[in-house]
């Protein structure tokens, strides 16, 4: 079958980002692997450069662009890590950019998205089509709109994430990915069904937004009502019509995960392992630590995604239970 991304792309998603991304580290705990029977392998995106692993694939998208389209500028709507993944990348490849965010977006993620010097344009969510937006501006200005998952550039830079775990840690029997729009685990299917054929690739979605579950079970795409979840980053409707076929191709099942369980992952990661990650970047771990797939007796790959969280958020969510 003939997908939007191969193998090759990924190795050349790789070749732009080294020395700009982070190489991340791999991190693993006894606890994790008692507690489980498994041998678990954390990659630590939440230690990306901006805090996720969207970085990967603002930057490799946005370093392709052809001189017009430098000149003319990126824009992108988003009120989570994308618009802070391709603020910093226009920054460093010297491209103007403009993101779109929602007037009630939390002003940390605003002044961040600034700090990287992108002009942000505020919309009203609740009356304004922030497509239609995006499209006029890209129309009028000539900018090129980048998506936060549905785009080949995108979802190659995101494969990177698992080449590299590939890379240090050797064979895998199951890669575990969180799972919003599918672009993340699209590009890191692609990259480990490559190198490890027999290895099972398996997404995580919120229990109540698991709209990729359905469409795979289903055979065609499902849209869904926003949902309502803490994991905020996989708070998508549909998989695209790039990530989707993808998906149907190389990704072995997907699962969901409560929100209770996301705050225990949490938990788990700061008591644990010192680390902050987000309830959107605790999907994948979720499913091995809190029982939902069986991984004894498995080395297994855990794709942490993230660690943006406003402290106060954070010290709620885990002082709550
Ligand atoms: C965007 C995001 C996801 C979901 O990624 P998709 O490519 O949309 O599936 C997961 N975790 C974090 C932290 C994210 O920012």
């Amino acid at each position: 079958m003939n997908l939007s991304i191969n193998h090759a792309d990924i190795q050349a998603a790789a070749a732009r980002l080294a020395g700009v991304a982070h190489r991340t580290p791999v991190a693993t705990s006894h606890t994790a692997n008692e507690r489980t029977g498994a041998r678990l392998f954390f990659k630590c995106e939440n230690l990306q450069r901006m805090g996720a692993f969207k970085f990967r694939g603002a930057y490799n998208a946005l370093s392709q662009f052809t001189p017009e389209q430098r000149r003319a500028g990126v824009v992108a709507f988003s009120s989570g890590n994308h618009a802070q993944a391709v603020a910093l990348s226009s920054r460093l490849l010297g491209i103007p950019a403009t993101i779109l965010m929602p007037t009630d977006a939390p002003q940390m993620k605003i002044d961040a998205t600034q700090g990287y010097g992108a002009e942000v344009q505020l919309f009203d969510r609740y009356k304004e089509d922030r497509e239609a937006i995006g499209r006029k501006l890209a129309d009028e200005r000539g900018m090129t709109l980048i998506p936060p998952f549905d785009h080949p550039h995108v979802m190659a830079g995101q494969g990177t994430a698992a080449l590299e775990l590939i890379d240090e840690i050797g064979t895998l029997d199951v890669l575990l990915v969180c799972v919003g729009g599918g672009g993340l685990i699209s590009g890191c299917a692609v990259a480990a069904k490559h190198a490890l054929p027999q290895c099972r690739v398996i997404g995580v979605e919120p229990e109540a937004g698991n709209d990729v579950q359905q469409s795979l079970r289903r055979g065609e795409v499902v849209h869904i009502d926003v949902p309502r979840t803490i994991a905020d980053g996989a708070q998508t409707q549909a998989p695209g019509r790039f990530t989707f076929p993808v998906i149907q191709a190389l990704v072995d099942d997907v699962l969901t995960v409560t929100d209770q369980q996301l705050v225990s992952t949490m938990r788990f990661f700061a008591e644990r392992m010192k680390m902050v990650v987000e309830p959107t970047g605790c999907l994948a771990a979720a499913a091995a630590l809190e029982g939902v797939l069986d991984v004894r007796e498995k080395k297994v790959g855990v794709i942490l995604s993230g660690g943006n969280i406003d402290v106060t958020r954070y010290a709620a969510l885990l002082g709550g239970s």
